[in-house]
């Protein structure tokens, strides 16, 4: 069985006989309103991709440029600190249509392209009454970029319902189909994470089930929260619709929202320490926040570090904590803040931490270049 449909009918995939024409633009192109912490960023090369085949047409017509410039796939934004300028390739996957492939007793397969938004395919999904994605719900940004720190939310990671991934080789320019092994998931982490600019995912196979009885609500508020839904309802069993909506309702008093005031998600990652080094700070701090790993170490809750050390709202601005959620930094002045107050703020927060707790802090989001690499760290202590 395969049948296709498009989330977004403004998005329909076509063939554009102008392209690959269109890359040649003259001015830079703005993408401060293309990035969730909205930092002023122009780009002088941006191709959008509505086509997997159009990704074969430029690499083929543009070998001179492609030898010279680096590339830089960029989807919704909300994982990434832009340069003021961006002298890369800028790649936007935006091909759209969900497929469904297979429907079997309990499972359901589908084949979702890059372009397509994350938290609308999660509520298509649940309300086709496909389920698995219910817990991934108001994560932003689009599904090609969802495969590259395996995003995670409430005890579901998205290897647990992925099955393949579509994706082109960037230097050999030859199109794959990696399984989830050949991804080599990690927590937020990936092949594609790991080795930056080398593929461009075009296309994400879920396999989901149909069982409404099966839901993963042991996280935090979850319970109480779907179980209120429920009993509006008048149902005893939380249904995924239920749980979805407990995680939205969550989510939406949680986490700033990038549109009102730009930010993108937790900055800062929780640190792992040693045990030892864990039981010390609890004889000064006995409220400290550690969940035990493996090989007696800790993670430490990096919010809480932060809230404690006088920085919560703080930083340095217009890049500051946020009120309510120390762990995620926000932009006071759209379009205008550059990646370079980022890393001023940054660098006074983990200084600040690490002379109080001795635990350096380090950042989630990926840091780009002007040409397109990504991880430079020159303002971080
Ligand atoms: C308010 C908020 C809450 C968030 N909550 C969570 C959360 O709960 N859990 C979580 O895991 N994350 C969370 N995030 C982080 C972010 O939403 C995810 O990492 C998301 O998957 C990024 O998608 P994007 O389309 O915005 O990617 P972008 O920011 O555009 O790109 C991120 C990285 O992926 C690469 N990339 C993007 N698309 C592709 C592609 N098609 N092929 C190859 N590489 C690609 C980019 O080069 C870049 O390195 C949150 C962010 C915000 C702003």
């Amino acid at each position: 069985m395969t049948s296709t449909l498009h989330l977004d009918s403004s998005a329909q995939p076509t063939i554009d006989i102008d392209f690959p024409n269109r890359l040649l633009s003259e001015s830079s192109v703005d993408l401060s309103h293309s990035n969730t912490m909205a930092l002023a960023c122009a780009a002088g090369s941006v191709v959008e991709l509505t086509d997997e085949s159009q990704l074969d047409v430029f690499m083929a017509s543009y070998e001179d440029i492609i030898s010279q410039k680096s590339l830089f796939v960029l989807s919704g934004g909300s994982n990434v600190l832009l340069p003021a300028q961006l002298d890369a390739i800028v790649l936007q996957p935006k091909m759209c249509g969900i497929t469904l492939v297979a429907q079997i007793d309990e499972y359901v397969d589908i084949e979702v392209m890059a372009g397509e938004n994350w938290h609308d395919l999660v509520v298509h999904t649940v309300n086709q009454g496909w389920y698995g994605l219910e817990n991934l719900a108001l994560i932003p940004g689009l599904t090609g970029a969802a495969p590259v720190q395996n995003i995670g939310a409430y005890g579901v990671q998205l290897e647990d319902c992925l099955e393949y991934v579509r994706a082109y080789h960037l230097p050999t320019k030859t199109w794959h189909q990696l399984s989830t092994a050949d991804c080599e998931f990690g927590y937020r982490d990936s092949i594609f994470k790991r080795a930056p600019n080398t593929w461009l995912i075009s296309c994400v196979g879920f396999r989901l089930h149909t069982d409404v009885n099966k839901v993963l609500a042991s996280y935090g508020d979850v319970k109480t929260v779907a179980q209120r839904y429920a009993e509006q309802q008048d149902r005893t069993q939380v249904t995924p619709v239920d749980v979805m909506q407990a995680i939205i309702d969550i989510r939406q008093q949680k986490l700033p929202d990038p549109k009102h005031l730009p930010n993108c998600g937790s900055f800062f990652q929780n640190p792992i320490i040693p045990q030892k080094q864990f039981t010390q700070l609890q004889t000064t701090y006995p409220t400290i926040v550690g969940y035990p790993m493996p090989d007696d170490m800790v993670k430490v809750a990096a919010g809480w570090l932060i809230e404690q050390a006088g920085l919560k709202g703080g930083g340095i601005a217009p890049i500051v904590t946020h009120q309510h959620q120390a762990l995620v930094l926000t932009n006071h002045t759209p379009y205008q803040a550059t990646q370079y107050d980022v890393a001023t703020s940054q660098k006074y927060i983990a200084t600040v931490v690490f002379e109080k707790f001795a635990i350096q802090l380090s950042r989630e989001p990926v840091w780009v270049n002007t040409d397109g690499s990504v991880g430079y760290d020159e303002y971080v202590a």
